[in-house]
């Protein structure tokens, strides 16, 4: 049955290109207020798009940006229901003397879409909505419940669909969520992610006196709060990157046979690292390749280090106070405000007398999420992926966070089938951001494909 769908899709190749170049040329940034109006016209094109495709949709508010509705149910009660998650919103297009061409007035140039939000995230639902399009519109009978929601807040933190989530947990009752939000590990080696890392983030304050001092009447009587933070700080990490809090690891899981075989597919190596950030080495915990520590491993880094006088000059100053912004990348089953605590306490055991430390949580933490590779709903998305791009997936543990993937988990309970189409050198977030076409097409190959299997 796949075959025929994917035939009528590739007939269909101009206007499926067509009508990801009209969506894309909505400048739907969430973040800036100037664009408050075309957040809301990007919800209402793709709302009248889905129903023109056959769906019954609906634009519904969250206290946000809206979020667009839709669902096709005539599979029946005794078949599997899809919920699609994607964003319609985009990142700024800023700085635009970047761009080679207008980022709303996406241009294909050498078989590759230009355009804010190609691949982050338009391009990728477009992928799905197409897939659906392509049963519906020929009349063939979708195998699969399908319910789409997408959602206008991704790229400025989600700040109100969690709630939105669990107020309406019967509407996106579902067995799998589908989510093309990342990317192909080379354009033609598929992956799924079944596992991301959560976040920690807080700030302290080291405070040794009332008020700035002058080094001259106070230096060598007076607790220094800037050496004092800066010697708390070196013992939280052994040098070879081993991080030194008590009971931080405790919690880490020990990677299968299956899971490191995995890794070992990744195709991504020191040089990489190296070529891509700028470093003379790699550096981190031994005994783990780069994909392990990046996916496998817990981390503790500064994100923020500051005291004193930094402005330009001299100034003869003994601060009052040191501060530092700290986060934690933690892995599936750490628990969050567990290793608060932990980092906590074992940052006040190491507080010589005379400073005192203060914290402060900038984000509430979010845990790890862990995916059951074996669920059958996620074996359909990689019969699917093997089919389409010719290769097996590699299961991935991702290294950065997807919170909505947490509240999808905790609310719904489903496995999550995280199948990018994008490539990671697509300059998401960047000037010049582009999907191939190529990753088009094959993105609604593999989701015709994946209904199909489901
Ligand atoms: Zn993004």
């Amino acid at each position: 049955m796949s075959d025929l769908v994917i035939a009528y899709a590739q007939q269909q190749r101009e206007k499926y290109l067509n009508d990801l170049i009209e969506y894309l040329a909505i400048p739907s940034v969430s973040a800036q207020p100037q664009h408050k109006q075309d957040v809301n016209r990007a919800a209402a094109w793709l709302c009248d798009h889905l129903r023109v495709i056959g769906m019954e949709a609906r634009v519904m508010e969250t206290g946000g940006h809206p979020v667009v509705y839709a669902e096709w149910l005539s599979a029946g009660a005794n078949r599997p229901t899809v919920l699609v998650y994607g964003h319609y919103d985009v990142q700024p297009a800023e700085p635009l003397d970047l761009w080679r061409s207008d980022p709303f007035a996406a241009v294909i140039r050498d078989g590759v879409i230009y355009g804010r939000g190609s691949s982050d995230n338009k391009g990728q639902h477009m992928a799905h909505i197409k897939a659906v399009e392509s049963f519906l519109a020929q009349k063939t009978p979708l195998p699969v419940n399908v319910k789409f929601l997408i959602e206008g807040e991704e790229e400025i933190g989600g700040p109100h669909l969690g709630a939105f989530i669990a107020a309406n947990k019967q509407l996106l009752a579902c067995d799998v969520i589908m989510i093309s939000d990342s990317a192909l590990l080379a354009p033609d080696q598929p992956s799924l992610l079944y596992a991301l890392r959560g976040l920690l983030y807080f700030e302290v304050e080291a405070r040794c006196a009332a008020h700035d001092l002058h080094s001259g009447s106070y230096g060598g009587n007076v607790q220094n709060p800037a050496m004092a933070l800066a010697q708390i700080l070196a013992r939280l990490k052994d040098e070879h990157g081993h991080i030194t809090v008590p009971a931080f690891y405790d919690a880490v899981r020990v990677l299968d046979s299956f899971e490191r075989a995995e890794i070992a597919r990744i195709p991504m190596s020191e040089q990489q690292i190296m070529a891509e950030s700028g470093a003379s080495q790699v550096f981190g915990e031994p005994g783990y390749n780069v994909a392990e520590r990046m996916g496998a491993r817990p981390t503790l880094e500064i994100n923020g280090l500051w005291s004193g006088y930094t402005g330009e000059g001299a100034k003869t100053v003994l601060p009052a106070t040191a501060h530092a912004k700290i986060s934690c990348r933690l892995v599936p089953h750490q628990n969050p405000a567990e290793i608060y605590k932990s980092v906590v306490e074992y940052m006040q055991a190491l507080t010589p007398p005379g400073v005192s430390l203060s914290f402060k949580v900038l984000q509430e933490g979010t845990r790890g999420t862990l995916i059951d590779r074996d669920a059958p709903q996620i074996q359909a998305a990689a019969r699917a992926a093997q089919a389409t791009y010719g290769k097996a997936p590699i299961y991935v543990l991702e290294g950065g966070s997807i919170p909505v993937v947490n509240d999808f988990q905790d609310v719904l309970g489903k496995p999550i089938a995280l199948l990018g189409f994008g490539l990671s050198s697509d300059n998401i977030h960047a000037p010049d951001e582009h999907y191939p076409v190529r990753c088009y097409e094959k993105g609604i190959e593999a989701s015709i494909r994946f209904l199909t299997e489901l």
